[in-house]
Order: structure tokens, then sequence, then C-alpha cells
């Protein structure tokens, strides 16, 4: 998707610090964070919202739950929200989905 701005950041074509990088998914800071720790787990995969999941796109968004899971134990939190906003109507802005982890710790 050329136009989808977290295609361009996982493409780096946006110069963005990765917290964390593998083959499936990126993790980096929101730039307008809503809570002390505001982090975005976001999938290499362009999928627009949870919604237009497909069959074995559920292993994506577990490895992002897991990995959502492995950086706020990193960074000693004990305790966070993780959060999928799904279609306009739920407050998603950007159609490329993307796991939001915050905390009021960090
Ligand atoms: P949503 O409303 O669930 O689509 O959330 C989109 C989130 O992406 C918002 O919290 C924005 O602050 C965040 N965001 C937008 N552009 C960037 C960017 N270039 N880098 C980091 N976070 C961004
Ligand atoms: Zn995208």
């Amino acid at each position: 998707m050329s136009d989808c701005i977290f295609c361009k950041i996982v493409d780096k074509e946006i110069p963005t610090e990765f917290l964390y990088e593998d083959e499936t998914c990126v993790i980096f800071p929101d730039i307008n964070p809503a809570a002390k720790t505001h982090l975005l787990v976001v999938p290499k995969k362009h999928i627009p919202t949870i919604a237009d999941l497909e069959e074995g796109d559920e292993k994506i968004v577990g490895h992002m739950v897991k990995k959502a899971k492995d950086i706020a134990k990193e960074k000693g939190l004990t305790g966070y929200k993780l959060q999928f906003n799904v279609g306009k109507d739920g407050g998603q802005e950007i159609f490329h989905i993307h796991l939001h982890l915050t905390s009021t710790q960090g």
C-alpha cells in the first residue's frame, strides 16, 4: 500500500526508531502518546482493519500480542492495556492494523 503511513514506517521510508523488529512485526513509540508508555505493535503485512483478517492472519495477531507482552516485561511494566481500534466508528485513524500498548508506568 503506497499511501499507507505504517507501510512506509515498516519499509523504513519514514525514519522511525524501532524498539523491536522481526520478520512479522515492528514496535515503536506512538508519536502522540496518550499515556506515560504508549507503544504501537505493527505487523509488516498490510491488513487494513481487524475486520479484514483472513485465514492465517490469527498467527500474526497472536504474535503481536506475544511481542507486546514481551516488551512490557522487558520494560518492567506490571500493568498495561492492549487495544485495537477497529474501523472509523471504532476510533481507528490509520488503516493498517496496530496494537496499542499503554501504561501509566514506564
Ligand atoms: P488509531 O486511532 O488506532 O488508528 O491510532 C493511530 C495512532 O498512530 C495514533 O495514536 C497516532 O498518534 C499514531 N501515529 C500516527 N502517525 C504516527 C507516526 N508517524 N509514528 C508513530 N505513531 C504515529
Ligand atoms: Zn500499510
